[in-house]
């Protein structure tokens, strides 16, 4: 009897870890299509930046890809769209892209469909109403997507979008600006996309490091794109 319940138990924990593992990769989902980086040749990146619009952060952002006359990529959460409605318009006259982050940014795992089509839809419609323009690629909050996610992104064919490189997953490399951009810049490669959040004080030492990231790129021959311009230059048959 014990011995069956200590089985049961292994198999439990091992399903678990292996859900939460399946959950979180960045380059695979159960269904649907995703996308964390292109094959190409061509030098282009992709700069995404996750979360907000934040008030003064975005505006800081903004100030710093026109400096160095970059585009990006934002991946939006629906709450703080409708908390700041003005800030979206100061990011799509820039000439970047944004993207769906989800509403309420919870973990859309273990949540009813019904919640996730809110989640997604919500978003959607503040999107639209600030003139963002389609289509409308999405990135789960945490990256964490399991099963119905990825079902209801595929029944809609909807893109997911998530990233080859997140240099802030090394919390040795956050606490210094420096360390931060010299890791990016050497490990991004050709179609790249990279994640960075700037929008909230926490993450200020990324902030600080943005202008070193692009300029180290920029150094290294690479240039800029928002993540459908990238998309572009997918190899045929993909
Ligand atoms: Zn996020």
């Amino acid at each position: 009897m014990q011995i069956r319940a200590i089985f049961f138990l292994v198999v439990m924990l091992f399903s678990g870890a292996a859900a939460w593992r399946l959950s979180s990769m960045a380059d695979f989902q159960l269904f649907g299509a995703l996308v964390h980086r292109v094959d190409t040749e061509a030098p282009l990146i992709a700069l995404t930046f996750d979360d907000g619009p934040v008030p003064g952060k975005t505006e800081q952002i903004l100030q710093i890809l026109a400096t160095e006359n970059v585009p990006a990529t934002f991946f939006l959460t629906g709450k703080e769209l409708e908390q700041h409605p003005e800030l979206l318009p100061k990011i799509l006259n820039a000439g970047h892209q944004v993207g769906n982050h989800s509403y309420s940014h919870q973990r859309l795992v273990f949540k009813t469909p019904g919640f996730i089509a809110r989640e997604i839809e919500q978003t959607d419609a503040l999107l639209k109403q600030g003139g963002a323009p389609e289509p409308y690629f999405f990135r789960p909050p945490y990256g964490k997507k399991l099963v119905l996610l990825p079902w209801y992104l595929s029944e809609q064919k909807r893109l997911t979008v998530t990233w080859d490189l997140a240099p802030e997953n090394y919390p040795q490399l956050t606490k210094d600006p420096a360390k931060l951009s010299a890791f990016t810049v050497q490990q991004a490669k050709a179609g790249s996309i990279i994640l960075l959040h700037v929008m909230y004080d926490s993450r200020s030492n990324t902030m600080t490091a943005v202008p070193e990231i692009i300029r180290g790129l920029k150094a290294r021959g690479f240039r800029f794109v928002t993540v459908q311009e990238l998309l572009r230059h997918r190899p045929v048959g993909y």
